[in-house]
């Protein structure tokens, strides 16, 4: 019988420990606070931008929402971010992306101060993940670690096979498994044979941003599944990259979509921000 890794669980979890933390951290005289950017109004961001500002909230982070419109040009968000910058109240800045089409997304990434780019998207933060020296680590992989930590799967010595390699996922998933002494092999979209490579695998991170892309027939008996993906199905319900309901009764643990990786990303930007302080 396989194991469902509860994501919605560890992420409340963490965040009732960055709770006590943060209200350690101001008895101490120390007060977080974290600066969200939002240019534009696609749902699905306003979505992710209220979520934040909710944990912000029930963690005892102050929140700065910055709403700009859509024609919002790149001189003016990169002037607000360095405003940002350079304002000693503000520990964290995060940029929601993507963002509109006139704006250079990697150009305001790097403008962000690396002390303060919680999201770990800057190339000094990813440079530090490469070399093992300390800095932010982007948030859905950070969260992935945690979420196998935290439910006993051993990470130290097994084959670890990532399926995609994104700058914001797959890359720094692969450098976080490797960090954690894992044997990694990263798979994208010229790999030949995939499902050679990934049935060797112990742990299995599919962030390839394809539904149901990984069935049974990519996994060895009893590999740990980790599904990044989300998306909605022909009858609009939620799934990810894996398909569930073929693939976890060859697993020995999964993450669902909705409930698995989703809510550690939040969780774990909420981690980032409260390091900046500490
Ligand atoms: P992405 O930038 O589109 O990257 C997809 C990766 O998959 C690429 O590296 C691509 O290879 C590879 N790929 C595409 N087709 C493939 C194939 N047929 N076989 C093997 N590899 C293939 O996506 P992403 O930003 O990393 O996100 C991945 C998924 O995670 C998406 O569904 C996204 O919505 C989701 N996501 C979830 C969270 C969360 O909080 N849960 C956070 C971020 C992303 P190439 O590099 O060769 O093109």
């Amino acid at each position: 019988m396989y194991k469902i890794i509860d994501g919605k669980k560890i992420s409340q979890e963490i965040k009732d420990e960055l709770k006590e933390k943060v209200s350690a951290l101001k008895a101490e005289g120390k007060n977080i606070c974290l600066a969200v950017i939002q240019v534009g109004g696609d749902p699905a961001s306003s979505v992710y931008v209220g979520n934040k500002k909710k944990a912000c909230a029930y963690i005892g982070i102050e929140s700065l929402i910055y709403e700009l419109p859509e024609e919002t040009t790149q001189d003016e968000l990169l002037e607000l971010v360095r405003k940002l910058n350079n304002d000693n109240k503000v520990n964290g800045i995060l940029v929601q992306l993507p963002l509109p089409k006139q704006i250079d997304e990697n150009e305001v990434i790097q403008t962000i101060a690396p002390e303060k780019d919680v999201d770990g998207f800057n190339e000094k933060n990813v440079g530090a993940l490469c070399v093992g020296s300390k800095g932010f680590v982007s948030c859905t992989p950070s969260g992935i670690i945690q979420l196998l930590k935290r439910s006993g799967v051993e990470i130290s010595g097994k084959r670890c096979v990532v399926i995609g390699r994104s700058n914001i996922v797959g890359k720094p998933m692969s450098l976080l498994l490797l960090r954690e002494n894992g044997t990694v092999t990263i798979c994208h979209s010229r790999t030949e044979n995939i499902k050679e490579i990934t049935k060797q695998a112990d742990i299995l991170v599919v962030a390839v941003g394809k539904p149901k892309f990984v069935d049974e027939t990519f996994i060895k008996e009893g590999a740990v599944v980790i599904d990044v993906g989300i998306h909605r199905d022909a009858d609009n319900k939620l799934c990810g990259d894996v398909d569930f309901e073929r693939t976890a009764p060859h697993t020995s643990a999964i993450t669902p979509v909705p409930g698995g990786v989703g809510p550690m990303t939040v969780a774990m930007l909420m981690y980032n921000c409260v390091s900046s302080v500490e």
